[in-house]
């Protein structure tokens, strides 16, 4: 539920008659912040904002998990000029977990969302996030995992099995394999396990690959971290 949608039937009143726009220009806390059209800006949301405005929809979806009500016609006709999304997530293509609404309901145009099996990076998926961060101005790189992860569990019974897949799913799973290697033996769940070390592997690539990336970082303007968002609780814990 996002904070509009949050028993708050004036708050919804207000954005409906004020729209996207004059919103963002009132001191509308928290994560819902609609993207700007006309103007061609980037998001003011520092990297810190942007980690908490996404931490506090996840607490949002955690506590009250109800689909949100933003109207989505208005939303989609005040970003459809221009996009500013205020933090980039490379997600697993998991069904159950989609960033948008774990990350407490937001509407079009506020994420830029990069999704693949086992939440990795390649080419493409570099190439997306650097779009992201150096084009539209996102201040925030989060590589989701989540727990009982096939992608993962693939890869995790090649170090076990020698287990191998049809197509390209044991090529795409390939990367995962030096944090499968890493993991086996640790305490608790392997495949848990290896998608948090996958993810962490998979955050430090991003600024090691990119000198893109790297200088944004370096000057302040971008921060990445690595998270694992929890199947059965809805919780996303941030990994150091
Ligand atoms: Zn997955």
């Amino acid at each position: 539920m996002c904070k509009v949608c949050e028993g708050d039937s004036a708050g919804r009143r207000n954005f409906l008659k004020f729209g996207a726009g004059a919103l963002a220009a009132a001191a509308f806390a928290g994560a819902m912040r609609p993207a700007r059209a006309a103007e061609g800006a980037p998001t003011s949301l520092s990297p810190d904002e942007a980690l908490a405005a996404l931490r506090d929809g996840n607490a949002r979806y955690v506590s009250n998990p109800e689909l949100c009500s933003i109207d989505l016609a208005e939303q989609r006709a005040s970003v459809a000029g221009h996009q500013a999304p205020w933090a980039t997530v490379i997600a697993c293509a998991d069904s159950r977990s989609p960033p948008e609404l774990i990350f407490g309901g937001h509407g079009v145009g506020e994420l830029f969302v990069a999704r693949n099996a086992g939440n990795l990076v390649d080419t493409a998926t570099l190439g997306t996030v650097e779009y992201g961060a150096a084009v539209l101005g996102s201040p925030l790189i989060v590589v989701l995992a989540h727990t009982s992860c096939g992608a993962v569990k693939a890869a995790c019974d090649v170090v076990l099995k020698n287990a191998t897949y049809p197509g390209a799913i044991g090529t795409m799973i390939e990367p995962i394999l030096p944090a499968a290697l890493a993991a086996r033996g640790e305490e608790g769940d392997y495949v848990n396990n290896t998608a948090k070390k996958s993810a962490q592997r998979t955050a430090a690539r991003l600024t090691a690959q990119s000198t893109l990336i790297s200088g944004l970082v370096g000057e302040g303007k971008l921060k990445i971290g690595a998270a694992v968002y929890d199947l059965e609780s809805g919780a996303v814990t941030y990994l150091e």
